[in-house]
C-alpha cells in the first residue's frame, strides 16, 4: 500500500492512514508500506536547492529547516506522542544532514543532478520514521527502510530514474522475512545505483516505488491510496463533473499516464503489469468507496472513449526541409540529436510529403532541443525548426477505440463545431490513443467539449 503527500500532510491524516493499516494487519493481511513526503515538501527542497547556487547569501537555507522541523515535530506529537524522544533525535539529525548538504550546493555554487536527487530524498526521509512510530504506537511492529534498504536499484538517471531488472530478487531478498513479523514502512520516491548512489524515479515516483516492491514481493494486489475516489474520466480539476471509472486495463492507465493524468507516475503501471498484479486506486479520505480496478483485460465496456487528458506544459517543434524529402537518415539525425541530449519526444507526426516532421517535447526541454537541432540546420540536413511553446496536448484514450470506426471523425467535428483548431495529430498504432496538439488557450475547452460528447460523466452499465 502507498500513501501519497495528501493522505499523510499532517497527524490527523497520518491516524486516517493507521486506522487503515491497522485493519488490513488485524485481518491477517501481509502489508508493505510505501510513503511519499508530506505534500509541498519535495517542492520545497526542489525551490531551494535549484535557487541555491545563483543565490548571493544562504539566508533561505535556515527557514526552511526551521519550518520543515516544526511540521514534522508537531506531526510526530500529533502521530506518535510516546515516540518522540525516539524519532525526534533521527528527525534533528536528518535535518542537520540536509542543512549541511544545502550550504555545501551554495558554497560551491553547484548543483549535480546527483546532490539534488540526495536533496530531494530528505522529503521521504524526514516522513517515514514518523509513519514507523504511529504503527508501533498502535502496537504493529514496523521497521523503516530507504528506498535502497528496500532493495530498489536503479540506472543512474538522476531525476527520472529505472529499476533495473534485478529489483525483484533484491526486494524480495531484502523484505521476504520482514514481512512475514513485521510492517515494512518503506521511503517511496527513492532509490540507489548498483554502487549506492541515492536517486530518484520522477515525479510522483513513490507510485512507482510501490509497483516495483509489489512486483518483487509477488503482492496479490497493489493499492496506491491517493486523495481522490479513483482514476477519473479527466482531471477534476478541469473539468468538474469527472467521473471515477471502476475499472481501467493496465494499457489505459499508461496512456493516461504518459499522456499527462497527475493521478500515477507513468512508469508505474509496468512492474505490477510484468507480474499481472491487480492495482487499485482508492482514496484515504474515503476509504469504503471501491475505487479504480487495474487489471489486464477489463470487462467488456461498450464505452469507446473512456478518459481525456490535457498536458499544458508542452512545446511543438517543426522541422522543415525540402532536403527530407526521401532522404534516408534525417528522422536517425533529429532524434539520435534529441535522445543524446536526453529530450523526451511525447508526440511524433509526419507529413506523407516529408517535408515536414513534428514533434510535441515538454516545455521545460525545448531550450536543449534547440541547441541540439541547431548543428542539422547548419550541416543542411534540414531547414528550418520553428517553435512555438503556445500549445496544448489533449488525449484521448479507450481500448474501446481499437477497431471502432468513426471515432476520430467525431472527436474532429466536435472540436470544429466549437471552432477549436486542430494543429497536429497522433494515433499510436495501438489505437488505444489518439492525441492532438491545440492552441494552449483553447487546451481546457477541447477537453469540456469531448467529455460533453463522448458523455463521460454519465455511468454506463460497467
Ligand atoms: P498523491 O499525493 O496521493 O500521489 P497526486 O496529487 O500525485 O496525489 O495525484 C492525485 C491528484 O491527481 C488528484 O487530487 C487530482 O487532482 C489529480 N488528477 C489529475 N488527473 C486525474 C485523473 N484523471 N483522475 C484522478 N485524479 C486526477
Ligand atoms: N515526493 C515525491 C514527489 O513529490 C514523490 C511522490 O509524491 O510520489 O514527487
Ligand atoms: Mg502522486
Amino acid at each position: 500500500m502507498k500513501f501519497g503527500g495528501t493522505s499523510v500532510a499532517d497527524a490527523p491524516c497520518i491516524a486516517r492512514v493507521v486506522d487503515i493499516l491497522e485493519q488490513h494487519h488485524k485481518q491477517g493481511d501481509e502489508l508493505a508500506v510505501v510513503v511519499s513526503a508530506q505534500r509541498g515538501v519535495t517542492d520545497q527542497l526542489i525551490e531551494i536547492a535549484t535557487k541555491l547556487p545563483e543565490s548571493k547569501d544562504a539566508s533561505a537555507i535556515e527557514p526552511l529547516i526551521q519550518s520543515l522541523r516544526t511540521r514534522h515535530m508537531t506531526t510526530l506529537k500529533g502521530a506518535a506522542p510516546d515516540y518522540i524522544n525516539e524519532v525526534g533525535p533521527i528527525i534533528e539529525e536528518r535535518l542537520r544532514d540536509l542543512h549541511n548538504i544545502l550550504h555545501a550546493v551554495h558554497n560551491l555554487r553547484e548543483l549535480t543532478p546527483r546532490s539534488k536527487d540526495y536533496i530531494l530524498s530528505y522529503g521521504e526521509r524526514l516522513l517515514a520514521p514518523i509513519i514507523g512510530a504511529a504503527l508501533e504506537e498502535r502496537g504493529i511492529p514496523s521497521v523503516v527502510l530507504d528506498g535502497c534498504e528496500a532493495g530498489i536499484v536503479t540506472t543512474p538517471q538522476h531525476g527520472e530514474s529505472t529499476a533495473l531488472p534485478d529489483c525483484d530478487e533484491r526486494v524480495r531478498r531484502r523484505l521476504g522475512a520482514v514481512l512475514k513479523n513485521s510492517v515494512p514502512v518503506i521511503m517511496g520516491f527513492m532509490g540507489c545505483t548498483t554502487t549506492g548512489i541515492v536517486t530518484t524515479l520522477g515525479r510522483s515516483g513513490s507510485d512507482y516505488s510501490a509497483s516495483i516492491i509489489g512486483a518483487g514481493i509477488d503482492a496479490n494486489e497493489i493499492w496506491i491510496w491517493t486523495d481522490v475516489d479513483g482514476i477519473m474520466t479527466s482531471d477534476p480539476r478541469v473539468i468538474n463533473d469527472a467521473r471515477v471509472m471502476p475499472e481501467l486495463s493496465y494499457l489505459e492507465v499508461m496512456e493516461l499516464s504518459f499522456f499527462g493524468a497527475k493521478v500515477m507516475h507513468p512508469r508505474s503501471i509496468e512492474p505490477a503489469m510484468r507480474k499481472n498484479i491487480l492495482v487499485r486506486v482508492k482514496n484515504t479520505f474515503n476509504p469504503s468507496h471501491p475505487g479504480t480496478t487495474i487489471v489486464r483485460n477489463q470487462k467488456r465496456d461498450d464505452r469507446v472513449v473512456k478518459a481525456l487528458t490535457y498536458i499544458e506544459r508542452v512545446a511543438s517543434v517543426n522541422i522543415n526541409g525540402a532536403q527530407m524529402i526521401g532522404r534516408p537518415g534525417v528522422a536517425r539525425a533529429i532524434f539520435s540529436a534529441l535522445a543524446d541530449r536526453e529530450v523526451n519526444v511525447m508526440m511524433i507526426s509526419q507529413g506523407s510529403s516529408e517535408a515536414n516532421i513534428s514533434l510535441i517535447i515538454d516545455e521545460s526541454h525545448l531550450p536543449v532541443a534547440t541547441e541540439a537541432l541547431a548543428p542539422l540546420v547548419k550541416q543542411g540536413i534540414v531547414r528550418e525548426v520553428i517553435e512555438n511553446r503556445n500549445v496544448a496536448a489533449v488525449a484521448v484514450i479507450g481500448s474501446g477505440m481499437v477497431g471502432a470506426p468513426g471515432t476520430g471523425g467525431r472527436i474532429f467535428t466536435a472540436l470544429g463545431r466549437e471552432g477549436i483548431n486542430v494543429m497536429m495529430i497522433s494515433q499510436g498504432s495501438c489505437e488505444a490513443n489518439i492525441s492532438f496538439v491545440v492552441r494552449q488557450e483553447d487546451g481546457p475547452r477541447a477537453v469540456r467539449v469531448l467529455h460533453d460528447e463522448f458523455r463521460l460523466s454519465e455511468a454506463s452499465d460497467e
